[in-house]
């Protein structure tokens, strides 16, 4: 099959096409309808789940899409081709897959990053009976990152105030204060929320669920977005001195686990974010199950000439959600505009995901075989 064949252009067809692709191979399929909010046309909003291999496996890889909603459609076409090209028949005897698609659905089916409350749901993840992290800089750049429109005065204003602000706190500072997350503005950048959002609670359920046998966890939470044509990012959150770091550069080598290369893949020093899934699945197994596996970006934007150019993307979301409305009439443009960063029509792009994506699944479950075989 093409690799065209696995991508899809609406969430609707998406989640069709995982379903089908599911049955067919056999998997056995949950459903979780979000009662929170609904998509386009008041399409209603499904977490959707495949289970593939033994009941009660203890050596287990979650493979999720669309934490970042919008991001979403990499992954799926990566998980459908995973099903349709033999990948369950292939498995490990001791070792099963649970595929999560559209975690964040409403962000999915609008092609927003975020969830129905705004929230990013990779900085949802923490104790929220506790006082929030704090991000004093941030505070400073709220206003300049939410204009009521997005036009050449208020790029200029942010090229100016960026640049003052970088002279005074460094590059480093701008980008870690915008995308680390924020617990203060609901309306701002990377907004982690003051609650677990419903794609965390049903998350946590699942994995509750399905993983209480399991004392072997692997994870692939598929992304997309720094600036490539399907390369893949591995983004690993393990302690680098500990052995689940050293187990998954064993299963996806040095060259992509380095953090000295990830770093240049991603451009910069990566931010130091807080309330990531990676932590909080990891802790939700402790101490029973060991986790050890990735973020995995595909890579998918255009170089971008200009920091202002970098933050547009973002600042469109912002835009649609919060100044203009999905029904504006600039908004078709926004939503296109989007999609293309995180998703884009190229067929460049679809060969590299499916193939890119084939390779990362073998690796991680050639390892998870082996680490199942190793304790027995
Ligand atoms: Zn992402």
């Amino acid at each position: 099959m093409k690799p065209e064949f696995f991508f899809t252009e609406t969430y609707a067809q998406a989640r069709k096409s995982f379903l089908e692709a599911a049955e067919a191979a056999g998997g056995r399929v949950g459903h979780y309808l979000n009662p929170r909010a609904t998509g386009p046309d008041g399409i209603h909003l499904f977490l959707d789940t495949a289970l593939f291999g033994p009941r009660e496996a203890s050596t287990v890889l979650v493979n999720i899409c669309g934490t970042h909603g919008a991001e979403g459609y990499g992954g799926s076409a990566a998980q459908c081709a995973w099903m349709m090209n033999g990948g369950p028949r292939a498995l490990p005897g001791e070792v099963a897959v649970l595929m999560i698609h559209a975690l964040n659905p409403f962000g999915f089916a609008w092609g927003l990053r975020g969830t129905e409350n705004n929230i990013d749901l990779n900085r949802n993840f923490l104790d929220h009976s506790q006082s929030p992290p704090e991000n004093p800089l941030y505070e400073r750049l709220h206003r300049l990152l939410s204009p009521r429109r997005i036009d050449e005065g208020a790029i200029r204003e942010l090229l100016r105030e960026g640049t003052r602000f970088i002279a005074e706190h460094g590059r480093w500072a701008l980008e870690d204060a915008i995308s680390r997350g924020q617990y203060s503005h609901p309306d701002g950048y990377h907004y982690g929320g003051r609650a677990p959002e419903w794609s965390n609670l049903v998350l946590t359920h699942l994995l509750e669920e399905e993983l209480a046998h399991a004392s072997r966890v692997g994870l692939i939470d598929w992304h997309s977005g720094p600036v490539g044509d399907g390369e893949l990012i591995y983004l690993n959150f393990s302690n680098p001195r500990g052995p689940e770091f050293a187990r998954a550069t064993r299963w996806w080598g040095e060259e992509h686990l380095d953090p000295r290369i990830v770093e240049a893949q991603w451009g910069s020093k990566r931010p130091t974010r807080r309330g990531i899934l990676f932590w909080g699945i990891e802790k939700l197994l402790q101490p029973r199950a060991s986790l050890t596996g990735a973020v995995v970006e595909f890579r998918s934007a255009r170089p971008k000439s200009d920091p202002a150019s970098s933050l547009r993307i973002p600042m469109l979301e912002r835009w649609l959600r919060f100044e203009g409305g999905f029904d504006a009439p600039e908004a078709p443009g926004y939503f296109a505009e989007i999609r293309e960063e995180y998703a884009p029509h190229r067929l460049s792009w679809y060969e590299a995901v499916i193939a890119n994506s084939a390779e990362c699944y073998e690796h991680a479950l050639r390892g998870l075989g082996e680490w199942a075989r190793e304790n027995g």
